[in-house]
């Protein structure tokens, strides 16, 4: 009964909606029946969940925020934060595919393609026929994203590109790529575009498919451009205006990436009380020492911070209101208290949870790509001061 009532209190969303709600319970239980059990095998193995991409389809979760009249599921973004947040809960390398899917490529594709291009693209990426990538990051550049290197030039009625991509997600297995080029080196970052390239292009390669600490189970990897021709009308939204259609992605993509840190830190606090219930020392059960106790105060009050943090910047972007301040907050401040819970999770569970028998252990390492992954914790705190000092509040 007492826990019944406690896992009610959890599940007290006052400020969603009654479809929010429903969304949320309809995603644990998914999550919980479907992803949960292989979680830690795929995370062991490295191995990509590809007997799950059907079943997210089935659940729309590879559209989304995309329309009905392009396939998808046409939701807002604090459902969107929802899903991926229930799904981090049980598995973050699933959470970051469907997160990098929809916030990264079908959205820079539903924000700045063409309608030929959206009704080209997006069906087949919502109903997750293919899986979208989103390469911004070069070798020689990441957090400097305008000093990229891959060369895009017009030859005839193609575009033709050269370089190498470094760090994508779905990187190896995505249908769909939105490629970031230099367009214009002579303009600097007012000479960057954004093409769209399908899988099987001519000159497409993989590279190195990366072997991470964490988020193990995703597709991170290098992509290879030589001599890619794209037809002319793949160039995706204005000619040298990429970087400011970038950092509206980036913004929107930084959302997802809080609310994954949210799931994450949620699932290690739920791991950590039932641990700190059933171990038992000194003849009781170690939930009973206080300093046990704090470490779970302080990572459930931290949490729920983070998550309002999150809804608040996903309904600002829904309200169609600047948010690019409030989704860094939201990211930075998600990002440090994944990274808080999970420490603490591992201490709760004392040697316990440094062996692989215990999901804090892969919790943890999971934790830590929150505060890299589009935009480290360092150029957050860089775009919150920016803002502040603009004077925009
Ligand atoms: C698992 C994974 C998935 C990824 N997925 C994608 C993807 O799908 N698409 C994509 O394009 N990229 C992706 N990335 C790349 C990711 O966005 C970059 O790794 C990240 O932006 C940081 O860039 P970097 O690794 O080059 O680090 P660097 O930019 O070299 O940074 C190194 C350190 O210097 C700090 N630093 C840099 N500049 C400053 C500054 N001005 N002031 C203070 N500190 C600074 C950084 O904060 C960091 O601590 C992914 C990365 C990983 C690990």
């Amino acid at each position: 009964m007492k826990d019944e009532a406690e896992g009610e209190q959890n599940q007290v969303n006052f400020d969603l909606t009654e479809e929010q709600k429903l969304l949320k319970h309809t995603i644990r239980d998914f999550a919980e029946a479907q992803i949960a059990p292989g979680a830690g095998e795929r995370d062991e193995a490295a191995r990509f969940p590809t007997e799950l991409i059907p079943k997210l389809a089935e659940l729309g979760l590879f559209g989304i925020m995309i329309p009905q009249e392009y396939g998808g599921a046409g939701l807002d973004t604090v459902s969107a934060a929802i899903i991926v947040e229930e799904i981090a809960r049980v598995d973050a390398a699933v959470a970051l595919i469907v997160a990098s899917h929809n916030s990264l490529c079908a959205a820079h594709l539903l924000s700045f393609g063409s309608e030929m291009q959206k009704q080209k693209y997006l069906p087949s990426l919502a109903h997750g026929e293919k899986l979208g990538a989103w390469a911004l990051t070069e070798p020689g550049s990441g957090s400097d994203a305008a000093a990229l290197k891959t060369r895009a030039k017009l030859d005839g009625e193609h575009w033709v590109l050269d370089g190498e991509k470094q760090f994508t997600t779905q990187g190896s297995t995505a249908g769909v790529y939105v490629i970031v080029a230099s367009t214009d080196p002579f303009r600097g970052k007012r000479g960057i575009s954004a093409f769209i390239v399908e899988r099987g292009t001519a000159g497409l390669r993989v590279g190195k498919v990366e072997n991470k600490l964490g988020v193990r189970a995703s597709d991170t990897a290098a992509v290879q451009l030589e001599a890619v021709r794209v037809p002319k009308e793949n160039l995706l939204g204005e000619l040298n205006g990429g970087i400011s259609d970038v950092l509206k992605v980036l913004q929107g993509g930084r959302v997802g990436i809080g609310a994954m840190a949210v799931g994450i830190a949620q699932g290690a606090l739920e791991e950590s009380t039932k641990y700190a219930r059933m171990r038992k020392q000194f003849g009781k059960p170690i939930a009973e020492f206080e300093a046990i106790q704090w470490m779970l105060a302080d990572m459930a009050t931290e949490i729920e911070a983070a998550r309002l943090l999150v809804y608040r910047a996903a309904r600002l972007k829904d309200a169609g209101m600047p948010f690019l301040k409030a989704a860094s907050e939201a990211k930075l401040y998600a990002a440090e208290t994944t990274m808080r819970a999970a420490t603490k999770a591992i201490q709760i569970h004392g040697g316990y949870g440094y062996i692989k028998d215990y999901p804090v252990e892969r919790y943890f390492r999971d934790a830590k790509i929150c505060e890299i992954g589009e935009g480290t914790s360092e150029i957050q705190r860089m775009v919150i001061a920016k803002e502040l000092l603009r004077g925009t509040e």
